[in-house]
């Protein structure tokens, strides 16, 4: 009898040890790429991110935590294209046995803007090169726990139809602004995918990494572009310090169109608090800064038009007065003259 306890409390031990260590630890580098898995895994998988929210994944220098989180990982999930130059060394350092996937794989990388010689890591903000993300991590998902494949499946499916409404929406919102005005600075160069996808000027003050100050060059360059393109509101963003950004705005009597999201997720109850809500909320915030402040520019040309012909009417009637009055005083003065004379 005793034998035949101690074999089921033997046995039940098993299962709920088996069942613990079946759950997949998949660890992301930042919070964007933790919530793509959350999308496909659910509860079925142990999900950590190393940049918390927030966070500067550019900037990140690793922490005991982080070594114990990609230690004890089935599944490192990185961008790579220099995004987290520092998560090789901390793979290696780690000792892991957990399989690095790269989730970019099978996206067109494009160069950096300002530097021509390195490749721009920010490839998410792009509601298509996002399928490619979760395409990635779901097949690595299915390929590292089988047993769940079907649910994985039925989750990326829900998922990819989420993503595909999200790129259709950025298009409609897009739309709403003048051609002339699809001019975007923000502080680093985390939006040319966006804006070549979409259709805008990217324009950031520094490069695809934060790592670099500002230059005077940019800041020129900048200014210029603003003049130029008589661009109404600049966008801060969330994981950079606002300050330089809100001088530019100030020496060139422009506007903040808001808040945007590139390298980390609002916190989870806000809109960018997830990675297509972050996606709207871009796209709207750029849209309401880039149209409402350009209110006067955008009216109905004929009533430009009219606007313009009354002021010029104004403008005459004042010259016109204001050289009759001057007549009338060099008349006056003549007379006077004569008078003493
Ligand atoms: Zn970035």
């Amino acid at each position: 009898m005793i034998r035949f306890i101690v074999s089921i409390v033997l046995m039940l031990f098993l299962i709920t040890n088996q069942s613990a260590q079946a759950k997949l630890k998949v660890v992301s580098s930042c919070s964007i790429f933790d919530d793509m898995a959350r999308n496909i895994a659910g509860d079925l998988v142990d999900l950590e991110s190393i940049v918390p929210i927030g966070g500067d994944p550019h900037l990140h220098s690793p922490t005991p935590r982080d070594a114990r989180l990609v230690q004890k990982a089935d599944m490192i999930l990185i961008n790579g294209l220099t995004f987290e130059g520092w998560i090789q060394e901390l793979i290696e350092n780690s000792g892991t046995k957990g399989e690095t996937v790269l989730i970019t794989k099978g996206v067109k990388p494009i160069t950096s803007q300002l530097y021509k010689d390195s490749s721009d890591p920010h490839a998410w903000m792009t509601a298509n090169n996002g399928l490619i993300y979760i395409k990635n991590i779901a097949d690595a998902l299915i390929n590292a726990d089988p047993r769940h494949a079907d649910q994985y499946r039925a989750n990326y499916n829900t998922y990819k139809t989420k993503i595909s409404e999200a790129d259709a929406f950025i298009r409609t919102e897009i739309a709403k602004i003048p051609e002339s005005k699809r001019v975007l600075i923000t502080s680093h160069d985390a939006f040319s995918y966006f804006g070549n996808e979409y259709g805008l000027q990217v324009e950031p003050i520094v490069g695809v990494s934060t790592e670099t100050d500002v230059q005077t060059a940019d800041m020129i360059r900048v200014a210029k572009t603003i003049r130029d393109k008589k661009v109404p509101a600049l966008f801060v963003e969330s994981t950079i310090n606002p300050k330089i950004l809100e001088q530019i705005a100030k020496d060139n009597k422009i506007k903040i169109g808001g808040e945007l999201f590139a390298d980390s997720l609002a916190e989870p109850e806000k809109e960018a608090g997830s990675y297509v809500g972050m996606l709207l909320h871009n796209a709207k915030t750029i849209v309401k800064g880039l149209t409402l402040v350009t209110a006067e520019s955008t009216l109905d040309p004929a009533l430009e038009k009219e606007l313009k012909e009354v002021n010029t009417k104004g403008l005459n009637f004042l010259i016109y007065f204001g050289l009759g009055i001057l007549i009338v005083a060099v008349a006056l003065f003549l007379r006077k003259k004569n008078r003493h004379v």
